[in-house]
């Protein structure tokens, strides 16, 4: 735990006790401050309770004794509208923060030189930190991981020189965190997201921005027009990254950044400093770019080229993110249930050839109109869950489909037709470009039971 003593002798309000709410308020409480925390769920309340917080209805608080409101990132502060503690806060002059910025104000007070990753972006985030964190612990470093990855950001070991804070941001988090300081900030891509809670692209890509434009150095990747005007804007040092996507031969004629390219990473010099070739848990243009962000990430944390490229070959790579589950004989098979839209599923489609294809559940906006130019990529398809109507019409005519309904019909079946297809490495691949809720209660589960369903095949 990262006891927060910024606070000490101070009493703070806190709102939302789900995982990393009740960390927060006992990091808090450990640090010597007075926590008053509430949330709407009783069964919270009374967890906290449990662990020694004290809890209080904030409705009935009198705001003008705390110090700060800290919030859960799920809470909103703005959009679609601010929290009634928001408008409680702001009456009486109080600022509102979130466990990110206890953080931060904790590593300027105790150890302000601490290396301290912080990852932002719309995709690739978890699967960017877990690589950096990986990579750094693989050359022996002492690595802390965690924030909107795995564990809460003060349930991990406090900050020092001597040891590697990794920890991926949502916009949400980075939105409670006024004095952000990362020595590495790294930005992956901004597309359309999450725009219920922050209104226009404009406020969204402005809250990504504040990730590094406070950072000591900025790495930026350049392919999307938001990313590349926050590298404009950029004045401090930055390591700019560009994919080249595959087919293309050239990318730019002179940069001076990292360029990815057939599963290379190429330096200013162009010279070959990292190769993800063979790597399974980094297939895909997209790991491209997240190899060469991890590149850029533990250089500046003085890892050599050769450690990285060590830790790169083992990257076990994340559950549910084209994770490979098993082989049949010559049949692979990719659980990526992390795919909840078209867009994910094309990164998954785009790194294989003669997929048997699992996909459907709740669809979203577009259904899987954008995959049409990959469907030469499918020898067949199986149909679940909800959109089944909608993406049989269509699949129709271009690619063969099965209706299977469930995952326990759609697995078999495609891994008998993937074995008797007589292709040199068929895939069975689920990625269902829908999301999960129609059978499922989240991914996870979604791909947890493909997993177990492929280890019941015998
Ligand atoms: P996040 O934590 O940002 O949601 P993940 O690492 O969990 O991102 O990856 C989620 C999905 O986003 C993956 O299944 C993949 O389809 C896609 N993805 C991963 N890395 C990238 C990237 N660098 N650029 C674009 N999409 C990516």
């Amino acid at each position: 735990m990262t006891p927060v003593t910024t606070f000490a002798g101070r009493k703070v309000a806190l709102f939302g006790l789900g995982g990393s709410g009740l960390a927060t308020a006992l990091a808090l409480k450990e640090g010597g401050a007075e926590v008053v925390a509430w949330d709407d769920g009783a069964a919270a309340v009374e967890r906290a309770r449990e662990r020694g917080i004290a809890t209080a209805d904030l409705r009935e608080a009198d705001f003008s004794e705390f110090a700060a409101l800290v919030l859960a990132p799920g809470v909103p502060l703005t959009h679609p509208v601010p929290h009634w503690t928001v408008g409680l806060a702001k009456a009486a002059g109080v600022e509102i923060v979130g466990d990110i910025e206890l953080f931060c104000r904790e590593r300027a007070a105790i150890a302000p030189q601490a290396p301290f990753v912080a990852i932002t972006g719309t995709n690739g985030k978890s699967t960017t930190t877990a690589l950096i964190a990986h990579v750094l612990r693989e050359a022996g470093r002492d690595v802390q991981m965690g924030g909107n990855i795995g564990t809460a950001i003060l349930s991990l070991e406090p900050p020092s020189e001597s040891r590697v804070h990794v920890v991926e941001l949502s916009s949400f988090q980075i939105d409670l965190t006024p004095s952000l300081d990362p020595s590495v900030g790294v930005l992956m891509n901004i597309t359309p997201d999450h725009l219920d809670r922050h209104g226009a692209m404009e406020s969204y890509a402005a809250i990504k921005e504040r990730l590094v434009a406070s950072a000591g150095l900025a790495v930026i990747g350049i392919d999307d027009a938001w990313s590349r005007a926050v590298a404009e804007r950029r004045e401090g040092p930055l390591v700019r990254v560009h994919v080249v996507p595959p087919g293309l031969a050239q990318g730019p004629a002179s940069f001076d950044g990292l360029t990815a390219r057939d599963a290379t990473v190429i330096d200013g010099e162009g010279r070959v400093v990292a190769d993800v070739t063979g790597i399974g848990s980094l297939r895909g243009a997209h790991n491209w770019q997240n190899a060469a962000v991890a590149v850029a990430a533990c250089r500046a944390v003085g890892l050599s080229d050769d450690a990285i490229q060590a830790g790169l070959r083992s990257f076990p790579g994340l559950p549910h993110r084209m994770e490979e589950v098993g082989r049949r004989g010559a049949v692979l098979f990719v659980n990526d249930s992390k795919a909840t839209n078209a867009d994910s599923t094309e990164k998954a489609l785009t790194a294989f050839r003669d997929v048997h294809w699992i996909l459907g559940g709740k669809a979203k906006d577009g259904g899987i109109f954008p995959l049409v130019p990959l469907f030469d990529r499918v020898a067949h398809a199986y149909l679940i869950g909800a959109a089944s109507d909608a993406f049989a019409a269509t699949l129709e005519g271009a690619v063969p489909y099965t209706r299977c309904e469930t995952l326990e019909v759609a697995v078999p079946a495609a891994a008998q037709a993937a074995a008797a297809s007589g292709a040199a490495e068929p895939v069975v691949l689920l990625s269902p470009a829908c999301a999960s809720y129609d059978q499922f209660p989240n991914f996870e589960v979604r791909g947890d039971r493909f997993r177990d369903l492929v280890r019941a095949l015998g």
